[in-house]
């Protein structure tokens, strides 16, 4: 990174991961940075929690993928990843668990490649070219085109994007994409998985984004020794050797402008001067945060986004192993389409749901007591649902009856002895988050690049916003990008 031609004191509100990236990024070029956290850890959405009993469980991501962008950033500041933590790979990378089959995805690409043929002739070659072509978006994309700050398309007008532009599949959609290289609907389904990811239905997501499949499915599936919320114990580390300063419990109530610039924020009721404001907080509430006239967006704005899901998440802590469980399973006996339309057509809980199990104690003896399980059960819900402990229970029973039938175990709900939830409501309380998103803004076409909201605020000089909700969009890899570009914008910006 540069050095500025003078050191600014900026504040940094959130330690979310584009917000740790962003802090070690700007320290790192000279300048005295200060970040500012409702919570009394680092984190976000990615943070931890212990309870009494011996349980640790994230509370967030759990799929470690892309780990070259984890790498970049600890070599950007002249380290290496292991460092700080042990990456595991994970063999099989998941299980994936339909009506009539189920299916393991193996840490090996020769073995993949045997799976898929022994599914439908033809399909193993099929998945070298279609991993080809992903590999080549993954270069393309990753190294270039989510590293762009998005103010305006002509940042795109290169001769190398000129001449890939064909290549990387920016018009056509996912799920049609896919049907062209891979008949068999379980193949297509699995293929199909790694977008849900980003917001949306593989209907409605550019075929671009089958570079996931290679950042996922070629690269690996990676587990933190400790738990994922060991690469944000690494990030705070590294800010923290940079010279950044970290103040938790510190809510940001106002940021205060004069003129055309941020002059202070108002933090639990004192007022501290500042000269640039970088916010991690979700894009909406930083809005709030304005006033009305110095906003980049209208209510009405955000209310025609399509935001990525939000979620019911229950954390579990049982007391006896289970057998039969992969570290992570994808239980998807019911239609996709189905659960896709309660989410972003009906908005409404789902009749026939689709969710998702992690069991990092299968891996990692450290998150859960000898002979116990760790289990974090997820399911994707539309943003804005009313959330009452009753409706979250009657999900969690049918979950488990679906874990019992798969693991073979009558008992689970016997054995349970730690269970909290986290749903809607709680994403609007703990992260400021509209409508209680989980994962930000979808990654449609009509919001990738230069159509996500703006990096920079348009009437503030100094102010500048960065995380799931702008370029390049939700995900642990992509918020660590996010901070980095927008620490490359303010130092580059003269006297702030
Ligand atoms: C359940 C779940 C599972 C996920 N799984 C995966 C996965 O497996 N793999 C993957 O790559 N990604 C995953 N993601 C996505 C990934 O976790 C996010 O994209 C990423 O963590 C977002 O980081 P961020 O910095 O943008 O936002 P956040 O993590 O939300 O950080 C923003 C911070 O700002 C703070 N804040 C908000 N308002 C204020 C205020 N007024 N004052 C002070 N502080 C404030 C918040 O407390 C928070 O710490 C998952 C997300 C969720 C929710």
């Amino acid at each position: 990174m540069p050095k500025p031609n003078h050191k600014n004191k900026i504040a940094i509100i959130g330690a979310g991961i584009s917000g740790l990236s962003a802090a070690a990024y700007l320290t790192q070029a000279g300048n005295e940075v200060h970040v500012f956290e409702k919570h009394h850890q680092p984190g976000g959405r990615a943070r931890q929690f212990k309870t009494d009993n011996g349980f640790t469980f994230d509370m967030g991501p759990s799929w470690y993928w892309m780990p070259d962008i984890m790498d970049n950033f600890f070599s950007d500041f002249g380290h290496k990843t292991s460092d700080y933590f042990e990456l595991v790979s994970l063999n099989p990378q998941f299980e994936m668990i339909f009506s009539d089959m189920k299916i393991d995805v193996p840490e090996s690409f020769e073995e993949m490649k045997s799976l898929f043929e022994s599914l439908e002739k033809g399909a193993g070659q099929k998945l070298e070219e279609f991993m080809k072509s992903a590999e080549f978006k993954y270069e393309v994309g990753m190294k270039d085109f989510v590293q762009k700050p998005c103010h305006s398309w002509l940042e795109f007008v290169s001769p190398k994007i000129a001449q890939s532009a064909l290549k990387l599949d920016l018009l056509s959609n996912f799920r049609s994409y896919v049907g062209k290289y891979f008949k068999h609907p379980k193949l297509r389904t699995l293929m199909e998985f790694p977008v849900i990811f980003l917001g949306a239905s593989p209907k409605n997501i550019p075929a671009l984004y089958s570079l996931m499949n290679f950042g996922g499915y070629k690269k690996g599936t990676f587990y933190p020794m400790g738990g994922f919320y060991q690469l944000i114990l690494g990030m705070q580390k590294v800010a923290e050797n940079q010279g950044v300063t970290f103040h938790f419990n510190q809510n940001v109530e106002k940021i205060n402008t004069e003129k055309d610039k941020v002059k202070s924020l108002l933090i639990n009721g004192e007022t501290h001067n500042f000269d640039a404001v970088v916010a991690s907080s979700d894009y909406h509430h930083t809005e709030t945060l304005l006033n009305q006239n110095e906003r980049n967006y209208t209510e009405d704005y955000w209310k025609k986004r399509t935001f990525a899901p939000s979620c019911l998440i229950y954390y579990l802590g049982l007391n006896k192993r289970i057998p039969n469980l992969k570290h992570h399973t994808l239980f998807f006996e019911n239609d996709l389409d189905e659960h896709i339309d309660a989410i972003y057509g009906e908005k409404k809980w789902p009749e026939n749901p689709l969710f998702y199990v992690c069991c990092p104690s299968k891996t990692d003896p450290q998150v859960a007591p000898e002979g116990s399980e760790n289990l974090f059960l997820l399911m994707p819900l539309a943003i804005g649902l009313n959330d009452e402990e009753e409706t979250r229970e009657k999900y969690l029973k049918d979950m488990l009856i679906r874990l019992e039938k798969h693991t073979g175990q009558a008992d689970l709900a016997d054995h349970i002895v730690y269970k909290r939830s986290f749903c809607v409501s709680d994403f609007i309380k703990d992260y400021n988050a509209y409508g209680g998103n989980a994962y930000g803004l979808a990654n449609t076409l009509k919001q990738t690049a230069v159509l996500k909201p703006k990096i920079k605020n348009k009437k503030i000089k100094n102010l500048y916003y960065t995380g799931q909700l702008t370029v390049p969009g939700p995900g642990v890899p992509p918020s660590i990008i996010s901070g980095k570009i927008v620490a490359k914008e303010l130092i580059n910006l003269k006297n702030a």
